[in-house]
């Protein structure tokens, strides 16, 4: 059997092709995928064939942002049944290796995550209309939101991941630089942790509206000046407790430690290649520097809180194109000005 898939072939070589489905086996799950949203990863491969290191180099079926519909259930299936709507996680840890094994599977050292370029032969992803996968990746989403929300359990879960190496939220100051679609969840997922103050900040108005829209209880325009290095944020050694970067960009590092009170974390979600540190000051207040990589079990909690309605992530979702129009989504989603998240129908 074949369905249809979104294949990059090479830059800016995107194709929509047949692509066989696997036979299911006793514990797997056959979904019929509904929507799916365009990440940045995704958009990186599509525009500049990998980002960093990491490069394609094979057909790879793009796409780990999804969620859909259970069409059949393999014998031994009992989390779902048919007719069941589902987020689909893209993780795909091995389950055995010293990592898995000590509750930290984004460090797998066998990871099948979906739609990734990161090894050889490439991990395959899920913009596909059907699509086998296993029973544990499964978490049902009731009937009160549409795919397309649910898909969002993909970057909510990055967001929530992010926002759980900051430590306790609750009361802080929180600035969140970047506000695409993971700066915005982040501020969602900051909120949710009790964040007292989450400052959202990016060169684009529309998009700190759609961080305003998902819990921003301020907005910094940083294409303006001062920006960052306004007198309230850098006086008394700096007002945030916590900054969660999310652009990787090297001059927002620089403005933001000075914006950061002594003994202040810094979350590290964007990535990019190098940037300069300046470690005078980084040593001076004892800041903490801390990476942020996927997310496991964040991803069954950010599918729940979105099926209860308990985030709500509508605002992020710009535009919607069915899959025959899968080119035009990826020229879409590269225009930060007016798109936060483009997701494809199936
Ligand atoms: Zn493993």
């Amino acid at each position: 059997m074949d369905a249809r898939a979104c294949v990059l072939h090479a830059e800016k070589d995107l194709r929509i092709e047949a692509y066989p489905v696997a036979d299911m086996q006793e514990n797997q799950v056959r979904v019929r995928i509904g929507a799916g949203g365009i990440c940045g990863s995704d958009l990186h491969y599509y525009l500049h064939g990998g980002f960093g290191v990491v490069r394609v180099k094979q057909p790879i079926v793009l796409g780990h942002e999804v969620a859909g519909t259970v069409e059949a259930v393999g014998a031994k299936v009992t989390r779902v049944k048919p007719g069941e709507r589902i987020a689909l996680n893209p993780s795909r840890p091995c389950g055995h290796c010293k990592f898995c094994l000590a509750g930290e599977q984004q460090h797998c050292l066998d990871m099948w995550f979906y739609g990734s370029a990161m090894r050889v032969p490439h991990s395959q992803g899920a913009f596909r209309e059907l699509i086998v996968v296993e029973e544990y990746q499964c978490e049902p989403v009731g009937t009160s939101v549409s795919l397309g929300e649910a898909a969002c359990a993909e970057p909510f879960a990055v967001a929530l991941h992010a926002v759980r190496q900051a430590g306790n939220l609750i009361g802080k100051r929180v600035l969140v630089t970047g506000s695409g679609p993971i700066g915005a969840l982040v501020v969602a997922a900051a909120r949710y942790a009790g964040a007292l103050e989450v400052i959202a900040t990016d060169l684009h108005e529309a998009a700190l509206q759609k961080a305003v829209e998902m819990g921003a209880t301020r907005t910094v325009n940083v294409s303006m000046e001062p920006g960052l290095k306004a007198e309230e944020f850098t006086r008394d050694k700096g007002y945030f407790d916590v900054a969660i970067e999310c652009t990787g960009a090297a001059a927002v590092l620089k403005d933001v430690i000075p914006a950061l009170r002594p003994r202040g974390t810094i979350v590290q979600v964007g990535v990019t290649g190098d940037v300069p540190i300046p470690i005078g000051i980084l040593v001076g207040k004892e800041i903490r520097l801390q990476g942020a990589f996927r997310f496991h079990g964040e991803y069954a909690l950010a599918a729940r809180l979105i099926k209860e309605g308990r985030i709500d992530v509508k605002p992020i979702i710009t535009a919607t194109l069915p899959i025959e129009r899968a080119v035009e989504a990826f020229e879409m989603a590269a225009d930060r000005t007016t798109q936060t998240k483009v997701q494809l129908t199936f």
